[in-house]
């Protein structure tokens, strides 16, 4: 061989070489995605340029140039010109069958901002009922105390003002209580003589009288006469829970605390290719009898396939904050020294029912807001874990709303993962100062939960806060307050970074998908969005300001902000 063939030879198989193992198996995709800022959240490749997917699947990742060799010429392209893409994210908390059904029935919209004050909502009330039959339902929902002028509950006698004859019911936005007028109280015989019953507070005036408001378990009491919704509204739902989806960028969605119907009508809605998110169902796990339940099914979360899968099963330990009845230590509530607040189980039955559904094979996330309740949840996952031996868990606590050192300590050591909710930082984050300044500082503690190596995903928790996903990255980052704008235990902001994990690697962690969601990486799914700013180099104030311009589920385009510009 002369030299000259040596060199040539060697510069050929260099050139092999040095083509990375990308072009080698990066061919016939169906999408290349171009000239992008691609950030990954993946740890080996941070930041992109270009991304080629092939049957719903990321093939490669990598720059423009190289991955152009995974084209050929029926291969979709997709300049970005620029802009910035993510992976798509992922809600671990939502009840998006019970919001989209609100709004499906035509509920009042009693929540902030389309309602300040309840002499507001008395007008709606009072409008809707000198329109409706008399004897008829009238129903709201989203109402919050701390957003409206009065600054207080609406009272039966509020209602009573403007509909004496029509039974009003309006759910709080907290889900954990309702206001009533006199006709529905009526109607559910609830009386002065009335005992409230297990996990519920039928409040009561200084003469004893009810007030109109009912608390948790005793808003059971009225929810079973309200009128029987049409039998298609839980396909409907899932329909638009997809559309509400796709338009802010979520991919992925957890919804929490399903009935029966709803599974069905996601399921009926999966079979009709009408789902544009991926959906996992967490049933209910409100009594022994429904882990019992649960177990004779004979699935487990999990089952299901990448559009719609079983997710945990879902348990409520104590009430909400907006209702002042989440489970706490003492000192009690402000104002309030004896209210320590509510425990839905007593904690043998809890631990039953856990360890049944453990037992088959459910993953276990549990409602816990009060620091009181998380430890009585841990002591129940603690003895669960050790009975059965479990390795990989992922066993949840669903807000951890008051997470001291010495909870977050015990988090650690069972490895239990949390279902966080940056949003209620800046949405309702006026409700926690009603507990102390101490329990603010242990409020949502994202940053300790790093440090902790506790992992975090995070949840909306819609109706209770919007359902996009920005407010809650841009919460996360500045900790502000709606109501006084201050910023609430400062030590404990994430940077944009951290926060877009939550909503996406964690998120994908907390669902057993780590291995197929969460970031950008070779063989994935192609769940992705495209941003209209960096959100790496935007002011923290920007992050709630986000828009979503496409959202790509498994490669296909489910949301284009143009074309909805247009049909609109
Ligand atoms: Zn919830």
């Amino acid at each position: 061989m002369t030299r000259r063939r040596h060199v040539a030879a060697a510069i050929y198989f260099a050139t092999i070489w040095s083509i990375p193992a990308i072009a080698q198996t990066c061919r016939d995709a169906d999408l290349l995605v171009r000239n992008g800022h691609i950030i990954t959240m993946d740890q080996d490749k941070p930041i992109a340029t270009a991304m080629a997917v092939r049957d719903g699947k990321i093939l490669a990742v990598g720059e423009t140039r190289e991955l152009a060799a995974c084209a050929n010429q029926r291969t979709q392209s997709l300049d970005l010109q620029g802009r910035t893409v993510l992976p798509g994210l992922i809600d671990v908390h939502t009840h998006a069958m019970e919001w989209v059904k609100s709004i499906l029935r035509g509920e009042i919209d009693t929540g902030y901002p389309a309602v300040r004050s309840i002499e507001e909502i008395q007008a709606a009330v009072g409008h809707r009922a000198a329109a409706a039959p008399p004897g008829q339902w009238i129903i709201g929902s989203g109402w919050d105390d701390a957003k409206l002028a009065e600054k207080r509950y609406i009272t039966r006698r509020d209602l009573d003002a403007v509909s004496p004859d029509h039974p009003v019911y309006l759910k709080h936005v907290s889900g954990h209580l309702a206001a009533v007028n006199g006709v529905a109280l009526r109607l559910a015989n609830i009386t002065r003589e009335s005992v409230d019953p297990p996990g519920g507070v039928i409040e009561r005036d200084a003469h004893g009288e009810p007030t109109g408001i009912l608390k948790d378990t005793a808003t059971n009491l009225i929810t079973p006469l309200l009128p029987k919704d049409p039998p298609d509204i839980d396909l409907s739902a899932a329909k638009l829970i997809s559309a509400k989806a796709a338009e802010v960028g979520l991919t992925t969605i957890h919804d929490i605390f399903l009935s029966p119907a709803e599974m069905r009508g996601y399921q009926d809605a999966h079979r009709n290719g009408w789902l544009k998110v991926r959906v996992q169902m967490s049933p209910r796990l409100a009594s022994i009898a429904d882990a019992e339940t649960l177990a004779q099914m004979g699935v487990h979360t999990g089952f299901g396939d990448e559009m719609l899968k079983f997710g945990a099963a879902k348990m409520f330990a104590d009430g909400g904050m907006g209702a002042r009845t989440i489970a706490i230590y003492p000192p009690g509530v402000i104002g309030e020294p004896d209210n320590l607040g509510v425990l839905r189980w007593r904690p043998a039955d809890m631990q039953k029912a856990h360890l049944v559904a453990a037992a088959a094979g459910w993953q276990l996330e549990t409602h816990a807001i009060g620091d009181r309740a998380i430890d009585e949840v841990l002591d129940s996952y603690a003895a669960v874990i050790q009975r059965l031996g479990l390795k990989d868990h992922r066993f949840r606590i669903v807000h951890a709303g008051i997470s001291t050192p010495a909870v977050q300590k015990r988090i650690r050591e069972l490895n239990v993962v949390i279902d966080g909710n940056p949003p209620f930082l800046y949405w309702i984050g006026s409700w926690f100062s009603k507990y102390g300044p101490e329990r603010v500082r242990w409020s949502y503690p994202a940053r300790s939960y790093i440090q902790n190596g506790i992992i975090e995903a995070a949840g909306s928790d819609v109706p209770v806060t919007p359902l996009n996903p920005w407010w809650g990255i841009w919460a996360a980052v500045v900790r502000r307050e709606l109501d006084s704008g201050q910023v609430l235990a400062p030590e404990e902001r994430i940077s944009v970074q951290q926060a877009l994990a939550l909503y996406t690697r964690n998120g994908a962690f907390a669902g057993f998908e780590e291995n197929f969601k969460g970031s950008l990486k070779p063989g994935k799914l192609a769940d992705f969005v495209v941003v209209d700013r960096d959100v790496l180099a935007v002011p923290a104030d920007e992050l709630c300001d986000v828009q979503v311009l496409q959202t790509f589920l498994g490669g296909d385009k489910v949301y284009d902000r143009a074309s909805d510009a247009q049909s609109q």
